[in-house]
């Protein structure tokens, strides 16, 4: 696996478009939420994961969310 950039060695692949990245060109200003539950409460929680692996280059679209099964 290679950067898509610039052809080094890639440290990982970016979490939304799959390209490689190397240490170089990856970026990690980019909160997602990984995953969506229902609490004890009854109210929606959304776990968030910042440093994830980015390539910096594509823009990932948040998504509306819609969960009619919650409520
Ligand atoms: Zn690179
Ligand atoms: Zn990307």
């Amino acid at each position: 696996m290679i950067c898509h950039k610039c052809g080094q060695p890639a440290i990982g692949i970016c979490k939304f478009c799959g390209r490689g990245v190397c240490k170089d060109h990856h970026s990690t200003s980019l909160p997602t939420i990984m995953a969506m539950y229902l609490g004890r409460d009854n109210t929606p929680k959304a776990v968030v994961v910042s440093n994830v692996l980015w390539c910096g280059e594509c823009q990932p679209q948040p998504e509306p969310i819609e969960m009619p099964e919650f409520f």
